[in-house]
């Protein structure tokens, strides 16, 4: 396996006039240390992992070093943040290195978080804390585990530099990487500024760099909005499948690749409230977890907005009514993706127009009886048919036990139904019902010893998160319910 030296690099972003970036030097953290690199991430771009231990590599990765191809820059972009327009944000503590191809991954951008100031840092500090680099490290593998669109984590380094937030903290560089970084608000700086020639730019730098298939339509910017709105709708239905809430929704954490991003105060369910809000700054619940369907229909509508000039450049009507129609492809696609996700979670075969009724079923049963939402639905796969006490792990998860018995008995009627074998569904709903999901109380603990300078835990968790479907005996404490001190963890924008 290639040395990092031996990648090629080349940044294409930085290809385009600088109007769209700043061009930056960043500011390295002393005596930086590895707190934890993904080997599954390493594999994507044909990294050795064992580079990842290098004094050489840590000095590329603070932003000591440049290899040859390396150009630092922080992009440009704007945004809504709940509800708002914010004209100039930018990557304020984010810095891309570059590119680098692989004959079987494709092509995946470098990024620094934690590097230093920028242009766009505001009244940031250009760094980024330990606390929030491992949750983000984590998440992201972990949400790559899970099968769900992510940017990825390829290692995590840490320094002794204090950073001053609510206390003080130490500084962390994050290393992430993605096809592209790319956001909604990036269109929308260009749109609110007047800047038509910039906006059609970047639609072909997007178009030609993520999306070359959409080149030769007939209408590139129309079917690139029509694949962002599929993938956004898919995407959203699947953090809804797996209980996850993103926190902070604005416009400038979407990616216009489809991809989970950003990850701040996230949180995934524990006992199952559609009203759960992970964000503690986020007063009003804008981004509440049964509320993120619609906001990622908001998100969109404000990227199709900063599209419309290229839709149709003469007629704003037409180009409105084009938008219309595109944003309508939303609603079907994530009810799809989540009707057929749910039906597969609850291993059901056919579609049946019941089907809606017993999900939901369930979900409110969930919900008043406060149960686990990712134990129901894993320990639901050990439901026997014929053998009412063979549901006891599910059912003990509810308070009320009658109510849950009341559910099972609709559910063994439609497994009976299209003659459900019971091994066989088990089986099926492993592989789509996690075991493990990244707790917050469960990142707390990692992050607790990484203080200490143990890494351990953070190993362990990025280990069995990696693989969340498969059973990891040794490891089975991370699959318990949370404990009562776990409602007391709080978490912010503040990162
Ligand atoms: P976020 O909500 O973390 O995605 O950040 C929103 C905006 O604030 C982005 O433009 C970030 O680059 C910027 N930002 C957040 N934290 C910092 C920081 N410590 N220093 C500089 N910019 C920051
Ligand atoms: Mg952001």
């Amino acid at each position: 396996m290639p040395a990092l030296h031996e990648l090629q690099f080349r940044n294409s972003f930085a290809r385009l006039p600088e109007t769209f970036f700043a061009r930056v030097r960043p500011t390295p953290m002393p005596a930086p240390y590895l707190v934890a690199g993904s080997r599954a991430a390493c594999e994507l771009i044909g990294l050795d992992p064992a580079e990842l231990q290098q004094e050489a590599t840590h000095a590329c990765f603070i932003g000591d070093r440049l290899l040859p191809g390396m150009e630092p820059v922080a992009a440009l972009y704007a945004g809504h943040q709940f509800g708002h327009y914010v004209p100039q944000l930018g990557d304020g503590r984010a810095i891309l290195l570059g590119e680098v191809a692989h004959p079987d991954s494709g092509h995946w951008e470098l990024q620094l978080k934690g590097a230093g100031l920028t242009p766009f840092s505001r009244d940031g500090d250009g760094r980024a804390v330990l606390r929030s680099s491992i949750r983000e490290f984590l998440c992201s593998e972990a949400m790559a585990g899970l099968g769900i669109p992510t940017t990825r984590a390829l290692c995590l380094l840490g320094s002794d530099e204090e950073v001053y937030r609510e206390r003080i903290e130490t500084g962390a560089v994050l290393v992430r990487m993605a096809p592209s970084f790319i956001r909604f608000g990036s269109f929308e700086v260009f749109f609110y500024r007047d800047r038509h020639a910039e906006l059609r730019q970047l639609a072909d730098y997007v178009i030609a760099h993520d999306y070359p298939e959409l080149a030769e339509l007939e209408h590139p910017y129309l079917a690139l909005l029509e694949e962002v709105i599929r993938r956004t709708a898919r995407l959203v239905a699947q953090w809804q499948l797996v209980g996850f809430a993103h926190g902070v929704l604005n416009t400038d954490n979407m990616s216009m690749l489809g991809l989970t991003l950003d990850y701040g105060p996230y949180g995934f369910l524990d006992r199952y409230d559609p009203g759960f809000v992970c964000n503690h700054s986020d007063h009003h619940g804008r981004y509440a977890f049964e509320r993120q369907p619609s906001i990622g229909l908001w998100n969109l509508s404000c990227l199709a907005q900063a599209m419309l000039p290229l839709l149709d450049q003469e007629n704003g009507e037409a180009a409105a009514e084009m938008a219309q129609q595109a944003l309508r492809l939303y609603e079907p696609e994530l009810v799809q993706t989540w009707s057929q996700g749910m039906r597969a979670k609850l291993g059901l075969q056919a579609a049946r127009d019941s089907d809606k009724d017993l999900v939901a079923g369930l979900l409110d049963c969930m919900h008043r009886q406060q149960a686990d939402y990712t134990l129901t639905f894993r320990h639901l796969a050990q439901l026997r048919q014929d053998e009412p006490g063979g549901d006891a792990p599910v059912r003990d998860l509810f308070t009320d036990r009658a109510a849950f018995d009341a559910w099972a008995r609709d559910y063994r009627m439609r497994l009976a139904a299209e003659q459900s074998s019971d091994a066989d569904r088990a089986r099926r709903m492993r592989a789509v019902n996690p075991r493990y999901v990244l707790r917050n109380y469960l990142a707390q603990q990692a992050i607790e010893r990484a203080g200490n300078r143990d890494f351990s835990e953070v190993e362990r968790l990025l280990r069995v998160m990696s693989a969340p479907y498969e059973e990891h005996p040794q490891d089975d404490d991370l699959a318990a319910l949370p404990p009562d001190w776990a409602e007391q963890i709080s978490v912010s924008c503040s990162s």
